[in-house]
């Protein structure tokens, strides 16, 4: 039996045509997508589509866009044996980490995709990104899944979703992994690195979380940075959460102002992470003098985790009600193949 294919049209430059007469892009509607691109007739699966009813720039995806996805999966996990999610670049890896967490037990393949030239264009990259993904999305090994997790493919490389980050706004390869093996690669043959995928229960059925709290902020150090911007950053009202991009292996000013609104911000009760602003590698704290006092003070360890998989990690943490107690023990523990394990 062929797999059967779910298409999930967000938005995004991969879904625009180009009018001819006037130069402009516009998104296309993506039932006719069989019609547009007959490659995909093909293909050994029958494919569906399913299209947001406003197609989005992925700039303006947000919490409730990746509820509508994930539900669109859930709507239809049965009768998929797996999902092709079209979706801008600028935000993917943001979208495609949050559904990593939300997807809890998923087995079946949710491979995000997109392109930096429209389908239309002469030039794109979309048909690749799009067949391939869909072939990935489509791989069985004695009736069960190949790919069984949330995965990002562009360019000829399949990677782990949660470990992945735009790190281009022109080249075709826009997206790295820099913590994490890729998942697979395009040649002549698809190369598929076994040992590298998340291999879930196969007994314990999806779970879909839905909840997610944005009462979080992202905050990225520089030297210079001063004790109003960062208190006013503080007393935000709700704020539950806060991500530090911190130097390096995660060190950061000594200074006794910066310390003590850390320490303030963790007794009322925020969720202190520290990532590094570097694009890869890992905090290690109490590594250096200068990151000692943030593990002494209780700041979580963000470990190797991208800032992307950090957020989407405190949001889903924080909405599932996590108990203040063991908040860092979790957030410390790796769930889908986010972080480093020890
Ligand atoms: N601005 C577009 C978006 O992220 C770029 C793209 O599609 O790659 O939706």
């Amino acid at each position: 039996m062929k797999p059967n294919i779910l298409l999930i049209y967000t938005g995004g430059t991969i879904g625009m045509v180009k009018d001819f007469e006037t130069g402009a892009l516009r998104a296309f509607n993506f039932n006719n997508l069989l019609k547009r691109i007959p490659e995909l007739q093909l293909l050994d699966c029958n494919i569906d589509t399913v299209s947001f009813e406003e197609p989005i720039d992925s700039s303006n995806m947000n919490p409730t866009e990746w509820v509508h996805i994930a539900e669109i999966v859930e709507t239809h996990y049965e009768t998929f044996d797996g999902f092709v999610v079209l979706h801008g670049s600028d935000t993917m890896s943001y979208t495609a980490s949050a559904l990593s967490f939300m997807l809890e037990n998923l087995s079946k393949p949710v491979v995000f995709t997109g392109s930096q030239l429209p389908i239309g264009d002469l030039r794109t990259d979309a048909k690749e990104n799009l067949i391939t993904s869909i072939q990935l999305a489509s791989l069985q090994n004695n009736n069960l899944a190949v790919i069984q997790e949330v995965s990002l493919y562009f360019e000829y490389k399949l990677y782990r979703a949660n470990r992945t980050t735009k790190i281009n706004a022109e080249h075709f390869q826009a997206f790295a992994s820099l913590n994490y093996p890729d998942l697979a690669e395009s040649g002549v043959h698809l190369k598929i690195n076994d040992s590298y995928l998340h291999r879930p229960n196969l007994n314990k059925s999806l779970i879909v979380h839905k909840r997610m709290n944005t009462n979080v902020v992202i905050i990225k150090l520089f030297p210079g940075i001063s004790e109003v911007v960062l208190r006013s950053v503080m007393e935000t009202p709700n704020l539950k959460g806060m991500i530090i991009e911190t130097f390096g292996s995660g060190n950061c000013s000594t200074e006794v102002w910066f310390l003590n609104l850390l320490k303030k911000a963790i007794s009322n009760g925020i969720h202190v992470v520290n990532v590094t602003q570097c694009a890869g590698g890992s905090v290690m704290m109490g590594h250096y003098e200068t990151s000692s006092q943030l593990k002494n003070i209780g700041v979580i360890s963000g470990k190797d985790l991208t800032t992307e998989s950090a957020l989407a990690k405190l949001m889903f943490l924080l909405g599932e009600k996590t108990s203040c107690k063991v908040f860092k023990i979790k957030y410390e523990t790796n769930i889908c193949g986010e972080m480093i394990q020890n």
